[in-house]
Protein backbone atom coordinates (compact mmCIF):
# COMPACT_ATOMS: atom_id res chain seq x y z
CA UNK A 1 0.00 0.00 0.00
CA UNK A 2 3.19 2.30 0.92
CA UNK A 3 4.71 1.58 -2.48
CA UNK A 4 1.42 2.00 -4.12
CA UNK A 5 0.49 5.29 -2.84
CA UNK A 6 4.32 6.67 -2.54
CA UNK A 7 4.91 5.92 -6.50
CA UNK A 8 2.01 6.29 -8.11
CA UNK A 9 0.18 8.44 -6.29
CA UNK A 10 1.32 10.93 -3.62
CA UNK A 11 4.45 11.40 -5.22
CA UNK A 12 3.07 12.89 -8.79
CA UNK A 13 0.25 14.64 -6.69
CA UNK A 14 3.12 16.71 -3.95
CA UNK A 15 5.48 17.35 -6.86
CA UNK A 16 2.22 18.79 -8.71
CA UNK A 17 0.98 20.97 -5.94
CA UNK A 18 4.70 21.65 -4.90
CA UNK A 19 4.91 22.89 -8.48
CA UNK A 20 1.31 25.31 -8.62
CA UNK A 21 -0.01 25.61 -5.12
CA UNK A 22 -2.96 28.03 -6.07
CA UNK A 23 -5.74 26.88 -7.04
CA UNK A 24 -6.43 28.02 -10.82
CA UNK A 25 -10.06 27.53 -12.72
CA UNK A 26 -10.39 24.53 -14.18
CA UNK A 27 -10.70 25.40 -18.52
CA UNK A 28 -14.37 24.67 -18.33
CA UNK A 29 -15.40 26.31 -15.61
CA UNK A 30 -16.41 25.10 -12.07
CA UNK A 31 -19.56 23.56 -12.88
CA UNK A 32 -18.16 20.91 -15.04
CA UNK A 33 -15.46 20.37 -12.91
CA UNK A 34 -17.47 20.24 -9.69
CA UNK A 35 -19.75 17.67 -11.66
CA UNK A 36 -16.91 15.50 -12.76
CA UNK A 37 -15.20 15.21 -9.08
CA UNK A 38 -18.76 14.58 -7.28
CA UNK A 39 -19.39 11.64 -9.92
CA UNK A 40 -15.80 10.68 -9.47
CA UNK A 41 -16.02 10.21 -5.60
CA UNK A 42 -19.60 9.58 -5.51
CA UNK A 43 -19.65 6.48 -7.76
CA UNK A 44 -16.40 5.62 -5.86
CA UNK A 45 -18.00 5.76 -2.16
CA UNK A 46 -21.24 3.79 -3.32
CA UNK A 47 -19.11 0.81 -4.76
CA UNK A 48 -16.67 0.34 -2.02
CA UNK A 49 -18.38 1.85 0.93
CA UNK A 50 -22.01 0.20 1.34
CA UNK A 51 -22.55 -2.25 3.91
CA UNK A 52 -24.15 -5.19 1.65
CA UNK A 53 -21.79 -6.80 -0.85
CA UNK A 54 -23.09 -8.43 -3.99
CA UNK A 55 -20.73 -9.78 -6.94
CA UNK A 56 -22.58 -6.54 -8.91
CA UNK A 57 -19.95 -3.95 -7.11
CA UNK A 58 -16.42 -5.95 -9.28
CA UNK A 59 -18.27 -5.42 -12.69
CA UNK A 60 -19.44 -1.79 -11.67
CA UNK A 61 -15.56 -1.05 -10.10
CA UNK A 62 -14.31 0.31 -14.03
CA UNK A 63 -17.23 3.10 -14.23
CA UNK A 64 -14.79 4.78 -12.15
CA UNK A 65 -12.60 5.01 -14.98
CA UNK A 66 -15.48 7.56 -16.92
CA UNK A 67 -15.14 10.70 -14.32
CA UNK A 68 -11.37 10.31 -13.86
CA UNK A 69 -10.55 9.94 -17.38
CA UNK A 70 -12.64 13.33 -18.45
CA UNK A 71 -10.97 15.05 -15.28
CA UNK A 72 -7.60 13.83 -16.83
CA UNK A 73 -8.39 15.11 -20.30
CA UNK A 74 -10.16 18.69 -19.32
CA UNK A 75 -8.81 19.80 -15.95
CA UNK A 76 -5.03 20.15 -14.63
CA UNK A 77 -3.18 16.50 -14.21
CA UNK A 78 -2.93 17.79 -10.75
CA UNK A 79 -6.40 18.02 -9.70
CA UNK A 80 -6.32 14.47 -11.34
CA UNK A 81 -4.38 13.11 -9.30
CA UNK A 82 -5.00 14.49 -6.16
CA UNK A 83 -8.71 13.47 -7.20
CA UNK A 84 -7.35 9.80 -7.90
CA UNK A 85 -5.30 10.16 -4.41
CA UNK A 86 -9.00 10.89 -2.33
CA UNK A 87 -10.54 7.64 -4.57
CA UNK A 88 -7.52 5.14 -3.56
CA UNK A 89 -8.52 6.73 0.45
CA UNK A 90 -11.81 5.81 -0.38
CA UNK A 91 -11.42 2.45 -1.82
CA UNK A 92 -8.67 1.29 1.04
CA UNK A 93 -10.95 2.92 3.56
CA UNK A 94 -13.61 0.90 2.34
CA UNK A 95 -11.36 -2.45 2.02
CA UNK A 96 -10.23 -2.07 5.32
CA UNK A 97 -13.35 -2.04 6.66
CA UNK A 98 -14.32 -5.25 4.73
CA UNK A 99 -16.31 -3.01 2.43
CA UNK A 100 -16.42 -3.54 -0.87
CA UNK A 101 -15.95 -5.42 -4.15
CA UNK A 102 -11.98 -6.57 -3.39
CA UNK A 103 -13.51 -7.09 0.93
CA UNK A 104 -14.93 -10.30 -0.36
CA UNK A 105 -11.36 -11.80 -0.92
CA UNK A 106 -8.07 -12.40 2.08
CA UNK A 107 -6.28 -9.09 3.13
CA UNK A 108 -3.62 -9.67 1.57
CA UNK A 109 -4.86 -10.55 -2.12
CA UNK A 110 -7.62 -7.51 -1.71
CA UNK A 111 -4.37 -5.16 -1.04
CA UNK A 112 -3.08 -6.07 -4.31
CA UNK A 113 -5.96 -5.98 -6.19
CA UNK A 114 -6.63 -2.21 -4.73
CA UNK A 115 -3.05 -1.79 -5.86
CA UNK A 116 -2.85 -3.11 -9.33
CA UNK A 117 -6.13 -1.03 -9.62
CA UNK A 118 -4.38 1.87 -8.75
CA UNK A 119 -1.43 1.57 -10.48
CA UNK A 120 -3.98 1.20 -14.02
CA UNK A 121 -6.03 3.95 -12.82
CA UNK A 122 -2.85 6.44 -12.45
CA UNK A 123 -1.32 5.45 -15.91
CA UNK A 124 -4.57 5.97 -17.34
CA UNK A 125 -4.68 9.41 -16.05
CA UNK A 126 -0.71 9.93 -16.88
CA UNK A 127 -1.55 8.76 -20.80
CA UNK A 128 -4.82 11.18 -20.89
CA UNK A 129 -2.72 14.27 -19.34
CA UNK A 130 -0.36 13.29 -21.98
CA UNK A 131 -2.65 13.64 -24.74
CA UNK A 132 -4.19 16.78 -23.40
CA UNK A 133 -0.12 17.92 -23.36
CA UNK A 134 0.13 16.72 -26.78
CA UNK A 135 -3.38 19.17 -27.79
CA UNK A 136 -2.49 21.94 -26.38
CA UNK A 137 0.81 22.23 -27.83
CA UNK A 138 -0.47 21.56 -31.29
CA UNK A 139 -2.92 24.74 -30.01
CA UNK A 140 -0.04 26.83 -28.83
CA UNK A 141 1.81 25.87 -32.87
CA UNK A 142 -1.09 27.06 -34.26
CA UNK A 143 -2.26 30.10 -32.12
CA UNK A 144 1.70 30.88 -33.00
CA UNK A 145 1.25 30.52 -36.78
CA UNK A 146 -1.85 32.45 -36.59
CA UNK A 147 0.09 35.50 -35.13
CA UNK A 148 3.05 34.65 -37.49
CA UNK A 149 0.51 34.62 -40.67
CA UNK A 150 -1.41 37.97 -39.26
CA UNK A 151 2.15 39.59 -38.80
CA UNK A 152 3.13 38.70 -42.45
CA UNK A 153 -0.12 39.79 -43.72
CA UNK A 154 0.70 43.18 -42.49
CA UNK A 155 3.88 43.01 -43.78
CA UNK A 156 2.84 42.68 -46.68
CA UNK A 157 -0.02 45.01 -47.17
CA UNK A 158 2.46 47.11 -45.96
CA UNK A 159 4.99 46.57 -48.74
CA UNK A 160 1.75 46.70 -51.31
CA UNK A 161 1.11 50.30 -49.84
CA UNK A 162 4.51 51.63 -49.60
CA UNK A 163 4.44 50.57 -53.85
CA UNK A 164 1.58 52.18 -54.11
CA UNK A 165 2.47 55.24 -53.25
CA UNK A 166 5.93 55.34 -55.06
CA UNK A 167 3.85 54.40 -58.02
CA UNK A 168 1.59 57.17 -57.45
CA UNK A 169 4.51 59.42 -56.44
CA UNK A 170 6.18 58.77 -59.91
CA UNK A 171 2.84 58.84 -61.74
CA UNK A 172 2.46 62.81 -60.39
CA UNK A 173 5.91 64.07 -61.12
CA UNK A 174 6.16 62.27 -64.54
CA UNK A 175 5.77 65.34 -67.18
CA UNK A 176 3.80 62.62 -70.03
CA UNK A 177 -0.50 62.64 -68.99
CA UNK A 178 -0.97 59.55 -67.16
CA UNK A 179 -4.58 58.73 -65.45
CA UNK A 180 -5.07 55.62 -63.77
CA UNK A 181 -8.79 54.19 -64.05
CA UNK A 182 -10.64 50.96 -61.65
CA UNK A 183 -11.32 48.37 -64.95
CA UNK A 184 -14.02 47.52 -62.99
CA UNK A 185 -16.09 50.76 -63.25
CA UNK A 186 -13.65 53.57 -64.83
CA UNK A 187 -13.32 55.56 -61.91
CA UNK A 188 -10.36 57.98 -61.82
CA UNK A 189 -8.26 56.30 -59.02
CA UNK A 190 -5.03 58.31 -60.32
CA UNK A 191 -4.02 61.59 -62.43
CA UNK A 192 -1.11 63.48 -62.33
CA UNK A 193 -1.14 67.29 -62.87
CA UNK A 194 0.09 67.01 -66.75
CA UNK A 195 -3.21 65.36 -68.08
CA UNK A 196 -5.50 67.14 -65.52
CA UNK A 197 -4.22 69.99 -67.58
CA UNK A 198 -4.95 68.99 -70.98
CA UNK A 199 -8.72 68.36 -70.07
CA UNK A 200 -8.55 72.27 -67.94
CA UNK A 201 -8.89 71.17 -64.34
CA UNK A 202 -6.80 70.41 -61.63
CA UNK A 203 -5.57 66.78 -60.50
CA UNK A 204 -7.76 66.94 -57.18
CA UNK A 205 -10.82 67.73 -59.23
CA UNK A 206 -10.66 64.64 -61.61
CA UNK A 207 -9.94 62.08 -58.79
CA UNK A 208 -13.28 59.70 -58.11
CA UNK A 209 -14.26 61.26 -61.64
CA UNK A 210 -15.94 59.04 -64.41
CA UNK A 211 -13.50 58.46 -67.36
CA UNK A 212 -16.95 57.15 -69.30
CA UNK A 213 -17.78 61.32 -69.04
CA UNK A 214 -15.10 62.60 -71.02
CA UNK A 215 -15.35 60.37 -74.31
CA UNK A 216 -17.27 62.64 -77.08
CA UNK A 217 -18.79 58.54 -78.47
CA UNK A 218 -19.06 56.27 -76.19
CA UNK A 219 -18.81 54.22 -78.77
CA UNK A 220 -15.06 54.77 -78.96
CA UNK A 221 -14.56 54.17 -75.76
CA UNK A 222 -15.97 50.53 -76.09
CA UNK A 223 -13.78 49.69 -78.88
CA UNK A 224 -11.00 50.94 -76.78
CA UNK A 225 -11.85 48.89 -74.26
CA UNK A 226 -12.42 45.71 -75.74
CA UNK A 227 -9.13 45.70 -77.91
CA UNK A 228 -7.54 46.22 -74.57
CA UNK A 229 -9.27 43.59 -72.46
CA UNK A 230 -8.04 41.56 -75.82
CA UNK A 231 -4.58 42.62 -75.59
CA UNK A 232 -3.55 43.50 -72.54
CA UNK A 233 -2.09 46.94 -74.12
CA UNK A 234 -3.85 49.30 -76.42
CA UNK A 235 -0.89 51.59 -78.94
CA UNK A 236 -1.12 54.64 -80.49
CA UNK A 237 -4.93 54.75 -80.16
CA UNK A 238 -6.78 57.97 -81.48
CA UNK A 239 -9.75 59.27 -79.30
CA UNK A 240 -12.21 61.60 -79.36
CA UNK A 241 -12.54 63.38 -75.79
CA UNK A 242 -14.04 66.16 -73.87
CA UNK A 243 -12.42 69.06 -73.02
CA UNK A 244 -13.85 71.31 -69.67
CA UNK A 245 -14.82 74.11 -71.90
CA UNK A 246 -16.75 71.87 -74.27
CA UNK A 247 -14.06 71.52 -77.01
CA UNK A 248 -13.20 68.58 -78.74
CA UNK A 249 -9.43 66.92 -77.46
CA UNK A 250 -8.22 64.72 -80.10
CA UNK A 251 -5.96 62.11 -78.11
CA UNK A 252 -3.77 59.48 -78.92
CA UNK A 253 -3.61 57.23 -76.37
CA UNK A 254 -1.82 54.29 -74.72
CA UNK A 255 -3.27 51.75 -72.64
CA UNK A 256 -2.37 48.78 -70.33
CA UNK A 257 -4.49 46.55 -67.80
CA UNK A 258 -2.56 45.73 -64.90
CA UNK A 259 -3.55 44.16 -61.39
CA UNK A 260 -3.44 46.77 -58.36
CA UNK A 261 -4.19 44.11 -55.16
CA UNK A 262 -7.41 42.38 -55.63
CA UNK A 263 -8.95 44.88 -58.53
CA UNK A 264 -7.40 45.26 -62.05
CA UNK A 265 -6.85 49.34 -63.18
CA UNK A 266 -6.16 50.71 -66.38
CA UNK A 267 -3.09 53.00 -67.00
CA UNK A 268 -3.59 55.49 -69.63
CA UNK A 269 -0.51 57.70 -71.06
CA UNK A 270 -1.97 59.76 -73.95
CA UNK A 271 -0.85 63.19 -76.01
CA UNK A 272 -3.01 65.69 -77.35
CA UNK A 273 -2.84 65.73 -81.01
CA UNK A 274 -5.79 68.46 -81.15
CA UNK A 275 -3.46 70.72 -83.39
CA UNK A 276 -2.57 68.03 -85.56
CA UNK A 277 -6.10 66.87 -86.54
CA UNK A 278 -6.91 70.97 -86.72
CA UNK A 279 -4.08 70.61 -89.33
CA UNK A 280 -5.23 67.27 -91.39
CA UNK A 281 -8.65 68.98 -91.39
CA UNK A 282 -7.45 72.25 -92.93
CA UNK A 283 -5.34 70.32 -95.48
CA UNK A 284 -8.30 68.18 -96.27
CA UNK A 285 -10.09 71.41 -96.62
CA UNK A 286 -7.66 73.03 -98.71
CA UNK A 287 -7.19 69.92 -101.14
CA UNK A 288 -11.08 69.79 -101.37
CA UNK A 289 -11.45 73.85 -102.55
CA UNK A 290 -10.38 75.82 -105.54
CA UNK A 291 -7.83 78.14 -104.45
CA UNK A 292 -9.09 81.31 -106.36
CA UNK A 293 -13.35 81.53 -106.09
CA UNK A 294 -13.88 79.31 -102.97
CA UNK A 295 -15.98 76.51 -104.67
CA UNK A 296 -15.36 73.22 -104.72
CA UNK A 297 -12.56 71.78 -106.90
CA UNK A 298 -12.82 69.98 -109.85
CA UNK A 299 -11.57 66.25 -108.14
CA UNK A 300 -13.96 67.15 -105.05
CA UNK A 301 -17.22 68.45 -107.35
CA UNK A 302 -16.56 65.01 -109.27
CA UNK A 303 -16.66 62.70 -106.08
CA UNK A 304 -19.50 64.29 -104.40
CA UNK A 305 -21.19 64.24 -107.40
CA UNK A 306 -20.56 60.87 -107.98
CA UNK A 307 -22.07 60.26 -104.74
CA UNK A 308 -25.13 62.18 -105.22
CA UNK A 309 -25.98 60.20 -108.11
CA UNK A 310 -25.44 56.57 -106.53
CA UNK A 311 -28.09 57.70 -103.68
CA UNK A 312 -30.46 59.34 -106.54
CA UNK A 313 -30.38 56.31 -108.45
CA UNK A 314 -30.99 54.15 -104.81
CA UNK A 315 -34.37 56.87 -104.51
CA UNK A 316 -35.64 56.90 -107.89
CA UNK A 317 -34.97 60.34 -107.93
CA UNK A 318 -34.19 62.59 -110.72
CA UNK A 319 -31.37 65.02 -110.67
CA UNK A 320 -29.76 67.22 -113.36
CA UNK A 321 -26.10 68.34 -114.34
CA UNK A 322 -25.75 71.44 -115.92
CA UNK A 323 -22.14 73.30 -117.00
CA UNK A 324 -21.64 77.18 -116.99
CA UNK A 325 -19.16 78.65 -119.44
CA UNK A 326 -18.69 82.13 -119.34
CA UNK A 327 -18.98 83.92 -122.75
CA UNK A 328 -16.24 85.33 -124.49
CA UNK A 329 -13.85 85.30 -121.11
CA UNK A 330 -10.72 85.40 -123.19
CA UNK A 331 -11.83 88.97 -124.04
CA UNK A 332 -11.73 90.18 -120.92
CA UNK A 333 -8.61 88.65 -119.96
CA UNK A 334 -7.30 90.28 -122.97
CA UNK A 335 -9.14 93.71 -122.76
CA UNK A 336 -8.59 94.08 -118.75
CA UNK A 337 -6.12 92.31 -117.03
CA UNK A 338 -5.68 88.74 -115.71
CA UNK A 339 -6.56 90.33 -112.43
CA UNK A 340 -9.82 91.71 -113.84
CA UNK A 341 -10.99 88.19 -115.10
CA UNK A 342 -10.10 86.14 -111.37
CA UNK A 343 -12.19 89.06 -110.28
CA UNK A 344 -15.41 88.49 -112.62
CA UNK A 345 -14.41 84.19 -111.46
CA UNK A 346 -15.14 85.59 -107.81
CA UNK A 347 -18.16 87.54 -108.32
CA UNK A 348 -20.10 84.87 -110.66
CA UNK A 349 -19.28 82.57 -108.08
CA UNK A 350 -20.79 84.79 -104.83
CA UNK A 351 -23.79 85.08 -107.39
CA UNK A 352 -24.30 81.32 -108.56
CA UNK A 353 -23.99 80.63 -104.95
CA UNK A 354 -26.99 82.87 -103.98
CA UNK A 355 -29.23 81.81 -106.55
CA UNK A 356 -28.61 77.80 -106.01
CA UNK A 357 -30.28 76.23 -103.40
CA UNK A 358 -28.85 75.07 -99.95
CA UNK A 359 -28.98 71.10 -101.24
CA UNK A 360 -27.20 71.58 -104.80
CA UNK A 361 -23.76 70.98 -105.42
CA UNK A 362 -21.57 73.82 -107.10
CA UNK A 363 -17.69 73.12 -108.25
CA UNK A 364 -15.44 74.94 -110.65
CA UNK A 365 -14.49 72.30 -112.78
CA UNK A 366 -11.36 73.83 -114.60
CA UNK A 367 -10.65 77.64 -116.19
CA UNK A 368 -14.19 79.67 -116.41
CA UNK A 369 -16.19 76.48 -116.47
CA UNK A 370 -18.70 75.36 -113.09
CA UNK A 371 -20.50 72.42 -112.68
CA UNK A 372 -24.11 72.54 -110.63
CA UNK A 373 -25.41 69.57 -109.72
CA UNK A 374 -28.85 69.24 -109.01
CA UNK A 375 -30.13 66.96 -107.27
CA UNK A 376 -34.26 65.58 -106.43
CA UNK A 377 -35.31 67.91 -109.52
CA UNK A 378 -37.27 67.25 -112.42
CA UNK A 379 -36.61 68.73 -116.44
CA UNK A 380 -39.13 71.70 -115.23
CA UNK A 381 -36.76 72.21 -111.92
CA UNK A 382 -33.76 72.23 -113.88
CA UNK A 383 -34.74 74.39 -116.58
CA UNK A 384 -35.99 76.70 -114.28
CA UNK A 385 -32.93 76.97 -112.03
CA UNK A 386 -30.62 76.60 -115.11
CA UNK A 387 -32.86 79.79 -116.56
CA UNK A 388 -32.41 81.80 -113.76
CA UNK A 389 -28.83 81.29 -113.09
CA UNK A 390 -28.60 82.75 -116.39
CA UNK A 391 -30.54 85.86 -115.85
CA UNK A 392 -28.67 86.40 -112.74
CA UNK A 393 -25.57 86.60 -114.35
CA UNK A 394 -26.49 88.47 -117.39
CA UNK A 395 -27.83 90.55 -114.31
CA UNK A 396 -24.40 91.47 -113.06
CA UNK A 397 -22.59 94.54 -113.13
CA UNK A 398 -18.83 94.32 -112.24
CA UNK A 399 -17.03 97.36 -111.46
CA UNK A 400 -13.40 97.34 -112.10
CA UNK A 401 -10.64 99.04 -110.19
CA UNK A 402 -9.87 101.25 -113.65
CA UNK A 403 -13.35 102.58 -113.33
CA UNK A 404 -14.76 99.76 -115.83
CA UNK A 405 -17.62 97.82 -115.57
CA UNK A 406 -18.17 94.63 -117.05
CA UNK A 407 -21.11 93.03 -117.39
CA UNK A 408 -20.84 88.92 -117.71
CA UNK A 409 -23.24 86.74 -119.63
CA UNK A 410 -22.95 82.74 -119.63
CA UNK A 411 -24.01 79.74 -121.63
CA UNK A 412 -25.34 76.82 -119.92
CA UNK A 413 -25.43 73.06 -121.06
CA UNK A 414 -27.60 71.16 -119.20
CA UNK A 415 -28.57 67.60 -119.10
CA UNK A 416 -30.73 65.24 -116.85
CA UNK A 417 -30.67 61.99 -115.47
CA UNK A 418 -34.19 59.76 -114.93
CA UNK A 419 -35.01 56.59 -113.17
CA UNK A 420 -36.53 56.42 -116.58
CA UNK A 421 -33.52 55.57 -118.42
CA UNK A 422 -32.14 51.16 -117.48
CA UNK A 423 -28.75 51.95 -117.50
CA UNK A 424 -26.92 54.08 -115.15
CA UNK A 425 -25.31 57.06 -116.16
CA UNK A 426 -21.84 57.60 -114.88
CA UNK A 427 -20.88 61.11 -113.85
CA UNK A 428 -18.29 61.49 -116.95
CA UNK A 429 -21.53 60.13 -119.55
CA UNK A 430 -23.61 63.26 -118.16
CA UNK A 431 -20.79 65.65 -118.16
CA UNK A 432 -19.75 64.73 -121.81
CA UNK A 433 -23.74 65.34 -122.37
CA UNK A 434 -24.26 68.82 -120.83
CA UNK A 435 -20.83 69.47 -122.70
CA UNK A 436 -22.65 68.91 -126.16
CA UNK A 437 -25.46 70.92 -125.03
CA UNK A 438 -22.89 73.91 -123.93
CA UNK A 439 -21.09 73.39 -127.48
CA UNK A 440 -25.17 74.30 -128.83
CA UNK A 441 -25.63 77.04 -126.56
CA UNK A 442 -22.33 78.71 -127.79
CA UNK A 443 -23.17 77.34 -131.47
CA UNK A 444 -26.70 79.64 -130.87
CA UNK A 445 -25.69 82.80 -129.77
CA UNK A 446 -24.52 82.73 -126.13
CA UNK A 447 -25.98 83.63 -123.17
CA UNK A 448 -28.48 80.88 -123.82
CA UNK A 449 -29.22 77.66 -122.09
CA UNK A 450 -29.59 74.26 -124.17
CA UNK A 451 -30.51 70.65 -122.78
CA UNK A 452 -29.04 67.69 -123.94
CA UNK A 453 -30.74 65.39 -126.01
CA UNK A 454 -30.42 62.85 -128.64
CA UNK A 455 -31.07 64.80 -131.63
CA UNK A 456 -28.62 67.30 -130.83
CA UNK A 457 -25.41 67.93 -133.72
CA UNK A 458 -22.05 66.49 -132.19
CA UNK A 459 -19.60 68.52 -130.96
CA UNK A 460 -16.40 69.15 -133.76
CA UNK A 461 -13.55 67.07 -132.56
CA UNK A 462 -10.28 69.01 -132.44
CA UNK A 463 -7.68 67.73 -134.83
P1 LIG B 1 -16.42 81.24 -125.17
O1 LIG B 1 -17.57 82.20 -125.17
O2 LIG B 1 -16.41 80.46 -126.46
O3 LIG B 1 -16.39 80.40 -124.01
O4 LIG B 1 -15.19 82.14 -125.22
P2 LIG B 1 -14.04 82.22 -124.16
O5 LIG B 1 -13.25 83.41 -124.43
O6 LIG B 1 -14.61 82.10 -122.80
O7 LIG B 1 -13.23 80.98 -124.57
P3 LIG B 1 -12.48 79.90 -123.69
O8 LIG B 1 -13.49 79.21 -122.87
O9 LIG B 1 -11.68 79.07 -124.59
O10 LIG B 1 -11.53 80.78 -122.83
C1 LIG B 1 -11.25 80.51 -121.52
C2 LIG B 1 -10.31 81.54 -120.97
O11 LIG B 1 -10.38 81.61 -119.56
C3 LIG B 1 -8.86 81.19 -121.30
C4 LIG B 1 -8.10 81.67 -120.09
O12 LIG B 1 -7.32 82.78 -120.38
C5 LIG B 1 -9.14 82.12 -119.11
N1 LIG B 1 -8.90 81.62 -117.82
C6 LIG B 1 -8.88 80.31 -117.40
N2 LIG B 1 -8.62 80.27 -116.06
C7 LIG B 1 -8.50 81.56 -115.62
C8 LIG B 1 -8.24 82.14 -114.34
O13 LIG B 1 -8.08 81.49 -113.33
N3 LIG B 1 -8.19 83.49 -114.26
C9 LIG B 1 -8.36 84.27 -115.35
N4 LIG B 1 -8.29 85.58 -115.24
N5 LIG B 1 -8.58 83.73 -116.56
C10 LIG B 1 -8.67 82.40 -116.70
MG1 LIG C 1 -14.35 77.73 -121.51
MG1 LIG D 1 -15.88 80.72 -122.16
Amino acid sequence: VGDASSAVLLAPALFLWWKEPRFTRPMNGWPEAGLSAGLLLGITAWVFLQPEQSPLESGLVPLILLPLTWIALRCSQRDAYTLLAMVFLIMLGGTLLGRGPFALSGPEVALTTLQLRIVVHGAVVLLAGALDLERRKAMLALAELNTHLEERVAARTQLIEASRERLRQIVESLPTPMVMSRAKDGLVVEINEAAAHCFGFRRDELLGARTVDFYVDPEERDVMLARLHEHGVVRQHELRTRHRDGHTLWLMISAALMPDGDQEVILFTFQDITPVKRRERELELLASIDGLTGALNRRQFMLEANQRLLESAAQASPLALLILDLDHFKLVNDTRGHLAGDEVLNKVTATVHATLRQKDLFGRLGGEEFGVLLTDTDERGAQELAERLRAAIEAMRIPLADGGIIRPTVSIGGVRASSETDILPTITDLLSHADRALYQAKATGRNRVVFWQETLPDKPQMA
